[in-house]
């Protein structure tokens, strides 16, 4: 099977893997993911990595606890966050890599200010070639709100990145099914989820995360209808990960359903969801058609609506004709103050500032074309 190599990749690794029950980290299994995260780096390919391990770690800080009360939990994550991403650091910079950590929550990235900032962050890490590690807030979820397992939270990256392709890599060798014989088998390829499927995965997962077969499969039905390729595959595999990305067949892959930018485009392009506009000048208008370029306080002439930060608006052009649509960095009431100045003054006038442009091209879509980023 060859498989295009995709531009931007979320992992997902267990506890299972990447700890040990009795010593902590698995310093050897880590140290092999390192190196072929590098290596895919190397290759052009953006990684987002969603690693858990954080309660087990405090686990073996603190000493074995029975108690798996929510409480418990975050005690245990909150001590155990900080030796696993230390770990995660020194084991990456043997092969010349920076790593960052990313703690999310579903109660944030469900804020629309919220999802910018994560969306911004992950996206500028990868631009500067750092390697972002992603794991939830244990501390801040409450249970209601919690994401749960980082099989969820791994398919939320994914879309949240628009990542092209999500390889969780666990235990099993991949989806597994009965064959005509009745032997448990891998499925190759999926093209359909399906209820039953979901129901018929059960709910355990191992003893050192939290995550199942059921909770891949749903992870990996939001990811595909999204518009990225799934692959659950053996994480014990030799370079098992590159050769996945290399389109080896390895695992499971799951087909994606839906197209990325076409979900995310049409979203973006829905008038309903706008909250203001942004009339810019001639240059400004141009340097986004034409250019690609991202929307500076520059090119801004005025604005209308009552639109905070991370809100969809609409840039409109000096003809009075929509250019573009945007997830705006500033509220309305800090771009009344920023619109026509030079981005370096955007500091000195508001106190604070969210970076240079008003609408960075990531979070824009032409009206009109089919360029989306
Ligand atoms: N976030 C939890 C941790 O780091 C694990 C969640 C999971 O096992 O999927 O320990």
């Amino acid at each position: 099977m060859s498989r295009e190599k995709p531009s931007r990749l979320v992992v997902k690794c267990g506890s299972s893997l990447l700890m040990h029950p009795e010593t902590g980290a698995n310093d050897v299994y880590i140290t092999a993911l390192a190196g072929q995260i590098a290596h895919l780096l190397r290759d052009g390919i953006q990684v987002v990595l969603v690693a858990s391990g954080a309660i087990a770690m405090g686990r073996c800080v603190l000493g074995g606890s029975g108690d798996d009360s929510t409480l418990a939990r975050q005690v245990l994550a909150a001590v155990g966050q900080t030796p696993l991403m230390t770990t995660f650091a020194a084991r990456f910079e043997k092969f010349g890599l920076n790593v960052a950590q990313a703690l999310l929550s579903r109660g944030s990235l469900n804020q629309r200010d919220g999802y910018l900032n994560a969306r911004n962050t992950l996206m500028e890490l990868m631009e500067c070639g750092i390697l972002p590690i992603v794991n939830e807030n244990d501390v801040v979820a409450t249970e209601e709100l919690q994401i749960g397992d980082n099989d969820s939270l791994a398919a939320l990256v994914a879309n949240l990145v628009d990542a092209d392709l999500l390889v969780m890599l666990t235990d099993v060798d991949g989806y597994l099914a009965a064959d005509d014989e009745g032997r448990a088998t891998v499925v190759p390829s999926v093209q359909q989820i399906t209820p039953e499927m979901i129901a018929a995965a059960g709910g355990a997962g191992s003893a050192a995360g939290t995550g199942g077969m059921r909770t891949k499969l749903e992870a990996a039905g939001l990811a595909t209808s999204h518009g990225a390729t799934v692959v659950v595959g053996p994480g014990r595999l030799e370079r098992g990960l590159t050769r996945i990305v290399a389109g080896e067949a390895i695992g499971t892959t799951f087909v994606a359903t839906g197209d990325r930018r076409e979900s995310r485009k049409r979203w973006m392009l829905t008038d309903l969801a706008l909250r203001g506009r942004v009339m810019v000048d001639a240059g400004a208008a141009d340097a986004l058609v034409r250019a690609g370029r991202s929307l500076l306080p520059a090119g801004i002439v005025e604005q209308a609506g009552e639109f905070g930060r991370g809100d969809l608006v609409a840039v409109v052009g000096p003809d009075g004709a929509v250019v573009a649509h945007g997830l705006t960095n500033y509220a309305a009431t800090d771009l009344q103050r920023i619109a026509g100045q030079d981005s370096r003054q955007i500091a000195a006038i508001l106190g604070f500032e969210y970076g240079a442009e008003i609408i960075h091209r990531n979070n824009l879509v032409l009206i009109g074309t089919s360029v989306t980023s």
